[in-house]
């Protein structure tokens, strides 16, 4: 059994704290040392473990005070094991390890930048994506290829259904009007946004989601919509096609 705590930090980050076994406890993409450190002291925990997702400093900007001050380990992408500040194990594509009582599995997803990984606990049924796969949206591609980030978007999809989603940014409310731009008429979309808009209105976190409601709303997993097939006018077309213009139209999107 693991417990997950949300620190929320700067505009609209994540910060994930894992606690499994009483002795094991890792930060997933500590942008700043401060809450992370006080959240530690709350709930007595001894940080054991960094695990980084990618490079940027939103992700990484407290490793090396997190370091210094407990003597964790950081674990990130070996893709980019330079661009890791304080890096001591850099994994790839389907590496395993041990973390308390639970194993951890690294899933290869790039895209967004050269290196980045996604922590799967499967015990829990847990992912830990970065900025890969947001609720209902996808990273923006800076450094990778758009099939990379459509291959990398597949893989997650496969994870079975109710697995949690746990990314790195609260963007739900403006993808969901992003999506609904290009799927007005998807059902669970609707339902979906309904309740993000009532929770963020109390302020009120989106995230984790689930693998099946990402399938079932999120717009870059759902290319072979016939719906946004057609507002697209790439109706039978490749579905990296399909991926490849509604990430374009996203990156344009204002709203
Ligand atoms: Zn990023
Ligand atoms: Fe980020």
């Amino acid at each position: 059994m693991i417990s997950i705590k949300q620190i929320p930090v700067l505009n609209d980050n994540y910060i994930w704290l894992i606690n499994s076994s009483e002795k094991y406890t890792a930060v997933v993409d500590p942008a700043v040392p401060e809450p992370v450190i006080s959240e530690l002291k709350k709930n007595k925990w001894k940080l054991t473990h960094i695990l980084n997702t990618h490079h940027h400093s939103d992700h990484t900007g407290a490793n090396l005070e997190l370091k210094r001050i407990t003597n964790c380990k950081i674990i990130g992408p070996m893709a980019d094991y330079e661009r890791i500040p304080g890096i001591d194990i850099f994994l790839r594509d389907e590496d395993e390890f041990e973390f308390g009582t639970e194993i951890v599995k690294v899933i290869d997803v790039p895209g967004h930048t050269k290196g980045h990984i996604a922590f799967y606990f499967p015990n829990s049924g847990s992912l830990f994506c970065g900025d890969t796969l947001f609720a209902l949206g996808c990273g923006r591609v800076f450094e990778g290829t758009m099939e990379q980030m459509w291959n990398s978007l597949i893989k997650l999809s496969l994870l079975p259904k109710q697995t949690r989603v746990y990314c790195a940014h609260e963007y739900t409310l403006s993808n969901g009007n992003f999506a609904l731009t290009i799927e007005p008429n998807n059902k669970k979309l609707k339902f979906r946004m309904k309740n993000i808009i009532e929770k963020r209105n109390k302020g009120i976190s989106t995230i984790p989601s689930t693998i099946e409601e990402e399938i079932d709303t999120n717009p870059f997993l759902r290319p072979d919509s016939l719906e946004i097939q057609r507002n697209l006018s790439l109706v039978g077309s490749p579905l990296l096609d399909i991926f490849t213009k509604t990430r374009q139209l996203k990156d344009s999107f204002r709203g």
